[in-house]
């Protein structure tokens, strides 16, 4: 089995995530190849053969470019499998190289179940497990769905260019809009979850969040439905933080939610189900209603 990894720089960083395709690769037991577009200053410790291509003249994202990029790294490796991140490069990129080379994609995996993929559905509350019925795979992995791989050395390099321009030139980033909470920076962090219950519940944590000289956040379902604004949101889709403290008051765990927020470096989670899922990465879990037992930490912190 050989995987040909794609790693990701963005505006010539390598990101974190890039780890994340080794330690799926080593789930899998595949050999690996890495196709990296960026710049030679920021590759990954990574001993194998690394297809680097300059972001400097193919832009560092060009899905036409890219595509053909990566279309040359397949026909030298011959890999079984195409790994990306499922981030916007890898949810753009994947479907257009998995209809060139016609053979089935896989989105969003986030395990390996007996020789099978496993994703998530119906919004993340069940989980489906596929085999690809073509003999390759394109793939991309939920963020923090596997360990981050550490192969470690120097990558044997070569060199790609592309052959064509693209239909696309690429511009360059914008900053989004500044977000009213840097959650990325806080120290302590206490989020709401559905299991608060409704919007009028959401002071109770707010104040343990004061008290605690701390930030509030929330689960998308919260966001979602209102309670607090985005700029509160933990997760693949709000921001990713570590703070020292993190209070998951109401949350289940779903790994969208666990992608956000399991860096943190001590984890107590409130919650009424002593099977819920957070409960495996928490230092603490709390078996209690939210709305008894956080008002009673806050007045004892408070005195
Ligand atoms: C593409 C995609 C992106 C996503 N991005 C994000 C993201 O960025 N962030 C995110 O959070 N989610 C995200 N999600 C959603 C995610 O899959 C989950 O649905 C979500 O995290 C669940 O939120 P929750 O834990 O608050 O709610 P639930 O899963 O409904 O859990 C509620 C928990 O509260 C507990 N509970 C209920 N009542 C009480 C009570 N009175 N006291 C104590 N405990 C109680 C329950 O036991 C349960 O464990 C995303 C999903 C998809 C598909």
């Amino acid at each position: 089995m050989k995987a040909l990894l794609i790693g990701e720089q963005r505006e010539g960083k390598l990101l974190d995530s890039t780890y994340e395709l080794f330690g799926f690769a080593a789930q899998l037991g595949a050999e690996t190849a890495m196709l990296l577009v960026g710049s030679e200053s920021q590759l990954p410790a990574y001993s194998g053969t690394l297809y680097l291509a300059d972001a400097a003249s193919c832009g560092e994202y060009n899905p036409d470019l890219h595509k053909q990029l990566l279309l040359e790294a397949v026909q030298r490796e011959n890999p079984d499998c195409i790994v990306f991140m499922h981030t916007s490069y890898g949810w753009d990129l994947a479907p257009r190289v998995a209809a060139s080379l016609k053979i089935a994609q896989v989105s969003e995996v986030t395990g390996i179940v007996g020789g099978g993929l496993e994703v998530g559905c119906c919004n993340a509350k069940m989980r489906r497990t596929v085999k690809p019925a073509t003999p390759k795979t394109v793939i991309t992995i939920q963020a923090g769905a596997f360990p981050a791989g550490q192969p470690g050395g120097a990558p044997q390099v070569q060199r790609l260019a592309a052959a064509a321009n693209g239909r696309l030139e690429f511009v360059g980033y914008e900053p989004a809009e500044k977000k009213e909470v840097d959650l990325t920076k806080a120290e302590v962090i206490v989020s709401a979850g559905r299991g608060v219950g409704k919007k009028e519940n959401i002071p109770v944590v707010r104040a343990l969040a004061t008290a605690l000289g701390g930030e509030l956040g929330a689960s998308r379902p919260v966001v979602d439905s209102g309670w607090v604004e985005h700029s509160h949101q933990v997760g693949t889709t709000g921001q990713t933080v570590s703070p020292r403290l993190y209070v998951a008051c109401g949350i289940s765990g779903a790994i969208q939610h666990l992608a956000g927020m399991k860096k943190a470096d001590f984890i107590v989670a409130i919650n009424k189900d002593k099977d819920a899922p957070i409960g495996e990465i928490a230092d603490v879990l709390v078996v209690a209603d939210v709305l008894q037992f956080v008002p009673a930490l806050t007045a004892k912190i408070q005195r």
